[in-house]
């Protein structure tokens, strides 16, 4: 393969540069020859070793046009050049990304929402942006009954802040508008947002219900935006799946397996979590929706040692990512395979075992040999009977696998 020339070059000669204003610039992002294809094809990331050359001028987080090698056009999108990836395509025409533009998209995204029947009655927790896939990369707002949580991850959004929120409180009039904290996206993309109340009211607890389950979240202090949304449907099959059964729920965080299970009529339902602010946030939700469960302050590889072996009809497993990056994935897999070993030996006989990776660097594939492999280190048959993932809520564009990180197995346990 030829060796690419030149990006490196263009990429730390800029890379320097202070943050712009969000200015809509005449510049264009020129691609390497070949590597136009997955971007025809809808992929909405231009990875930083696929970039040719930057002609004209544009200051990080400005709006660049992309063209291909021999200068066709391809879109427009956000300009970062100290991001692996520094070009997100907004849109495929030739227009500006301004206020207006940024307005429609999160029309159309209320648009979608509705005809998927959200908010309804029973549900008011949902995701109304999900960045790539509501052509607005780099943005997730989620709608957590009248309060609205902003989560940006890249610079070309945080510096376009104050049109989003106007959109948001143009359409939503929420109560509040949250701005969740930058965290690891901030320093890779050279930006810091602290937590904050944004807009309207302030306030720490906002209520609201998923599928009738009432919740209180907590966008300032909680984790992400102060709920997993992406879960929504796997919480509530596992609701389904709950009746007489002994459920144990591991990294429950606020509860939500467990208090589904709760309601679908579990025996007993036992939920474990490493954070004290979580397990306080699961007896704040059993005693509002009058459910027992029985909560515990562990990590879930202790408890699970010393838990009785085979005493549990329905165990979910819902850790953390495993895998930052590629250079984790050995001892992502060794993890992934030693705690579903240990929640399998928790599997009674006739069992359910409703295991989860949220690692987009662990493949569906890889995460189901590991499965086989925890399997056979327990001496358990094991069967898939569902393979599930996000909600309908988090959409993706199509041939977006970077997309694709949830993966959720419905196991039968023998
Ligand atoms: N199932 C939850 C989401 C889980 S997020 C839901 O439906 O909302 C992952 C959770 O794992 C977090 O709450 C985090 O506090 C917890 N956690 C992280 N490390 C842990 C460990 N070693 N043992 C137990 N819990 C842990």
């Amino acid at each position: 393969m030829r060796k690419p020339r030149g990006t490196e070059q263009v990429v730390s000669a800029v890379s320097a540069e202070a943050p712009g204003e969000g200015a809509d610039s005449t510049a264009r992002v020129v691609l390497r020859p070949g590597r136009a294809r997955p971007l025809w094809y809808g992929h909405p990331w231009v990875y930083a070793n696929a970039v040719h050359r930057l002609e004209g001028t544009a200051a990080p987080g400005d709006a660049v046009t992309l063209v291909d090698s021999d200068g066709r056009f391809i879109g427009r999108g956000l300009w970062n050049p100290r991001s692996q990836i520094p070009v997100r395509l907004i849109t495929r025409r030739d227009e500006a990304i301004d206020a207006a533009l940024i307005s429609k998209r999160i029309e159309r995204a209320r648009a979608m929402r509705a005809r998927l029947g959200l908010p309804s009655k029973q549900t008011t927790s949902y995701r109304l942006c999900n960045s790539e896939g509501d052509e607005l990369p780099g943005l997730v707002v989620d709608v957590f009954g009248d309060a609205v949580v902003v989560q940006v991850t890249t610079l070309g959004m945080w510096l376009r802040r104050a049109a989003i929120f106007d959109a948001i409180e143009a359409q939503l009039a929420p109560r509040t508008i949250f701005e969740a904290g930058s965290a690891g996206f901030g320093d890779v993309e050279g930006f810091h947002a602290a937590a904050r109340v944004a807009r309207g009211e302030s306030r720490a607890l906002v209520s609201c219900r998923e599928d009738g389950i009432e919740l209180e979240v907590d966008p300032m202090s909680g984790q992400k935006t102060g709920m997993f949304l992406d879960q929504r449907p796997n919480r509530v099959r596992v609701g389904a799946l709950a009746k007489g059964a002994r459920v144990l729920d591991l990294y429950s965080y606020a509860g939500g397996f467990a208090l589904q299970a709760a309601r679908g009529g579990a025996a007993q339902v036992t939920a474990v979590d490493s954070s004290a602010r979580a397990v306080a946030r699961v007896e704040a939700h059993a005693a509002l929706n009058d459910l027992a469960i029985k909560v515990t302050e562990a990590d879930a590889f202790r408890y699970l040692e010393t838990a009785p072996p085979r005493s549990f009809d329905l165990v979910v497993v819902d850790p953390p990512k495993f895998a930052r990056a590629r250079r984790d994935l050995e001892a992502a897999r060794k993890g992934y395979e030693r705690l579903n070993a240990l929640a399998l030996g928790a599997c009674a006989p006739n069992a359910i075992l409703v295991t989860c990776s949220c690692s987009q660097n662990v493949s569906q594939d890889e995460f189901e040999r590991v499965l086989a492999a925890a399997a056979k280190a327990a001496g358990r048959e094991v069967s898939i009977v569902d393979r599930c993932g996000t909600g309908a809520d988090h959409p993706l564009p199509p041939g977006f696998s970077e997309g694709q990180y949830l993966k959720v197995l419905f196991v039968y346990v023998n």
